[in-house]
């Protein structure tokens, strides 16, 4: 049971196109930073490897390379940015390898967008040529089921959401947790860990969703304010708040040296980066 970073980058990713900051001149790997998303890995109660992608941003196929991911049994959105939603279409090789279909899991907003940007797999049949899509299952994550904190369970891994704020957007982050038989047989996993990316903050009904953590991972941009994301100030403050057992910031942009940025860090709390895992 396991929770790994492909992804820790802001939008733009880390390096940036045209920059020359000494970020992205780097030559410490932890500098390099992929647009943000995450895996959620662990075997279920039958004994089937499970594979649950947070987000499906525009880097998926390097990431899912680079961490050897062989399926997908489903995707969870937190919301409808590019660079949250622009690998969708990657996912079709998991269709071809794995035979089966992929359910995709977003609110009403999130859901919206993909299917009017992936109108290619949800309206296939309008397809001038029958060609190699994803097949997908659409299931809708409803605003009842986020007021009233009701986990989705995927075989055995709970996926409670939690309402945030980025900038005026409401978008999702996920407490996940496990059925006590998975959980069980995984003493040293992450969970319960909460998954916070794309934040500029914490509505007052959500907070009581993210106590109790093992791990919480949680958006800090850069140092400088900016309307739709925590700076890191923010994010330590909040983690502090929290006090979960070990707290991990993504979405980092090109302003944070990764190195001296975790010097600087409080106890238990992290810069994460790519490939960086959690469990075994
Ligand atoms: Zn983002
Ligand atoms: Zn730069
Ligand atoms: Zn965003």
């Amino acid at each position: 049971m396991r929770f790994l970073f492909l992804g820790t980058g802001t939008s733009a990713g880390v390096p940036a196109i045209g920059c020359d900051c000494a970020v992205c001149l780097s030559e410490d790997p932890r500098d390099r930073r992929l647009r943000t998303a995450a895996a959620v890995q662990f075997t279920d109660a039958r004994g089937q490897e499970r594979t649950i992608l947070l987000d499906a941003g525009p880097d998926l196929r390097q990431q899912a390379l680079r961490a050897g991911l062989r399926r997908c049994d489903a995707i969870v959105f937190t919301h409808n940015h590019v660079d949250h939603t622009f690998g969708l279409d990657e996912v079709r090789r998991f269709n071809a390898v794995q035979q089966s279909p992929i359910d995709v899991w977003a609110d009403d907003h999130t859901m919206d967008h993909l299917k009017r940007v992936y109108r290619h797999i949800f309206e296939r049949d309008k397809n001038v040529n029958d060609s190699f899509v994803a097949t997908l299952i659409p299931q809708r994550i409803e605003d009842r089921a986020v007021a009233e904190g009701s986990a989705i369970n995927l075989w055995g891994a709970l996926f409670t959401p939690v309402r945030l704020l980025h900038g005026r957007l409401p978008v999702l982050g996920f407490r996940i947790d496990f059925e006590d038989s998975i959980k069980a047989a995984n003493p040293g996993a992450p969970f319960p860990l909460a998954y916070c990316t794309d934040v500029s903050g914490v509505p007052p009904e959500s907070w009581s969703h993210l106590y109790g953590l093992k791990t919480l991972v949680l958006d800090a941009l850069r140092h400088r304010h900016h309307p739709t994301h925590l700076t890191l100030n923010q994010a330590v403050h909040i983690a502090g708040e929290l006090q979960a057992e070990s707290a991990y910031f993504v979405h980092m942009a090109h302003d944070l040296p990764h190195e001296a940025t975790q010097a600087d860090l409080p106890p238990r709390m992290f810069l994460a980066w790519d490939g960086l895992v959690l469990g075994n």
